[in-house]
């Protein structure tokens, strides 16, 4: 007994030191697409952050999308030990959501493809979404190492706002299958982990909490009116900022409501970042919006700004408003914070749990214009209580290297489970 137990000590220590070779599939989103657009935000943040700083660890990642221009060669590197592989699903074309999942068998058959190409053997798979799970999912049952999923956001929250299109029920069928099935779920914060176990009856022994986090190097206090000087924005108005793409779970509509009711005394104007430019039907919407509710001139839109140029827009800001009726995690509210700018936001994602934790900077508030105008007010009110660096040290613990340490020990974790029902090694 001595002997086999020492054994199976020295092989768990051993799992846990060897360095993994990851398959990350993020085949809707591209880890380098521009951010703000229509399928591209946070989700491309976290997979190439997560991806760098496990690169970094020594592990070897391989990021599997799908091949958007004729131009996009198959392998880039992105960093120490991470590649990005983007697949020929479609010759030069971008595919909807839609087709991207009927396309899954041929997506599946040209990772294979590459990977015999590469003689590369992956220990474990992490898909992105559930387009991505649907393919990982494929390719555990080929034999391929253990699956592990983020959904970064679910069907089933998205359809009980009731907000923007109706979901395909496939999707919520298939990401409750997903949930059963897979060998590890990865939640980035409390309100998702719960979602995945009141919506699809997630066990919550399965679900390892990892984190988004923030480069506070890149994402850091600055001169306000050096900021404004930059962006050519009049220093003496009061400036509230939006970041993110425009789609109607993310509420824009509502902040736009509120400016309204903040009109009378301080007039604040609102700058809206994200976007897909000038023909985008939904910021059509929303100046529709804006001129119903009298605020047009009080509204700028933005398009979507580069993520290395956002610091100096959120350094110009008085205050980040987050409207959204659904987070999984929120970047945006972060970064904000990093930089030293109040937050207000409806109670969703990481900044419902910051505004639990009433760390400063923070004010929750519910979605209905007045709840979100008193919400600015106070933020305005309490802005001498909230110096720059107070305000950054709300996200102190959200850092990359520790959402790297904390995926590591989840893929530890399902390979571990996964070695226990195979006999792998
Ligand atoms: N972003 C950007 N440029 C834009 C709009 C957004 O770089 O014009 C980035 C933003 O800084 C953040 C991400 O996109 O890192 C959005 O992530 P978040 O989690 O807030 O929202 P999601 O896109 O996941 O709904």
């Amino acid at each position: 007994c001595t002997t086999a137990c020492s054994t199976s000590t020295e092989g768990k220590r051993q799992m846990s030191m060897q360095p993994l070779t990851l398959a990350m599939l993020s085949i809707h989103s591209s880890p380098i697409g521009e951010l703000g657009t229509r399928d591209t935000g946070g989700m491309s943040v976290y997979v190439r952050q997560l991806a760098l700083e496990m690169g970094r660890n020594g592990h070897q990642v391989d990021i599997f999308t799908h091949r958007r221009h004729e131009s996009e060669p198959e392998v880039s590197g992105l960093g120490p030990n991470v590649r990005l592989v983007s697949l020929d699903t479609a010759p030069g074309r971008p595919l909807t959501k839609t087709e991207l999942y009927a396309c899954a068998g041929d997506t599946m058959a040209a990772i294979e493809a590459f990977r015999h190409r590469q003689d590369r053997a992956y220990d474990l798979i992490h898909s992105h979404y559930w387009i991505s799970g649907h393919v990982g999912r494929m390719a555990r049952a080929r034999g391929l190492r253990p699956h592990v999923i983020t959904f970064h956001t679910l069907g089933a929250v998205k359809a009980d706002t009731g907000i923007g299109a109706a979901e395909p029920a496939r999707r919520l069928a298939f990401e409750r299958e997903l949930v059963k099935d897979c060998q590890g779920l990865l939640a980035p914060c409390g309100g998702e982990k719960a979602n995945l176990m009141h919506y699809y009856g997630a066990d919550a022994a399965r679900i390892a909490m990892v984190p988004g986090g923030v480069d506070v190097d890149h994402f850091r206090p600055m001169d306000k009116t050096r900021s404004r000087r930059r962006l050519g924005i009049d220093p003496r108005v009061g400036l509230l900022l939006s970041i993110g793409r425009l789609t109607p779970q993310k509420g824009q509509d509502r902040i736009i409501n509120a400016l309204a009711c903040l009109g009378r005394d301080s007039r604040p104007h609102l700058m809206v970042v994200g976007g897909n430019g000038d023909g985008d039907p939904e910021r059509r919407r929303l100046q529709e919006r804006a001129a119903r509710a009298g605020v047009q001139e009080r509204v700028t839109f933005c398009g979507s700004v580069a993520h290395r140029d956002l610091p100096v827009y959120y350094a110009a800001a008085d205050i980040i408003v987050l409207a959204s009726h659904y987070e999984s995690f929120g970047l945006v509210g972060l970064e904000a914070l990093a930089c030293g700018r109040a937050v207000v936001s409806t109670p969703v994602g990481v900044m419902a749990e910051l505004a639990r934790m009433q760390r400063p900077g923070i004010i929750a508030a519910e979605g209905s214009p007045v709840a979100l105008a008193a919400g600015i007010t106070i933020a305005g009110d309490r802005a001498p209580e909230w110096p720059d660096h107070l305000i950054r040290q709300s996200v102190r613990d959200y850092s990359w290297t520790n959402a790297a340490a904390a995926a590591q020990a989840a893929y530890r974790a399902a390979m571990r489970a996964d070695a226990a029902v195979h006999g792998r090694q």
